[in-house]
């Protein structure tokens, strides 16, 4: 086909600012705030953000969270 896609496909795609709940405590990761208490500045993407990083509500890890639509 070879269509073209249009500027908002690539907008969803590269740009839209994801959120991420943490499943144990319901704390939510905002992408395009970031969290600058730990050094993550903001429009850091989760998957930019260390693995090392705890939720700062409960401690649970990265693979506690799962993406959430707002
Ligand atoms: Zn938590």
């Amino acid at each position: 086909m070879g269509q073209w896609c249009p500027r908002y496909c690539h907008d969803l795609d590269m740009d839209a600012m994801k959120k991420y709940m943490c499943l144990i405590c319901g704390w939510i990761y905002d992408e395009e705030k970031g969290w600058p208490e730990d050094g993550i500045v903001p429009g850091t993407r989760w998957e930019d953000v260390p693995s090392s990083w705890i939720c700062p509500e409960c401690g649970a890890g990265k693979e506690d969270f799962e993406m959430v639509e707002i």
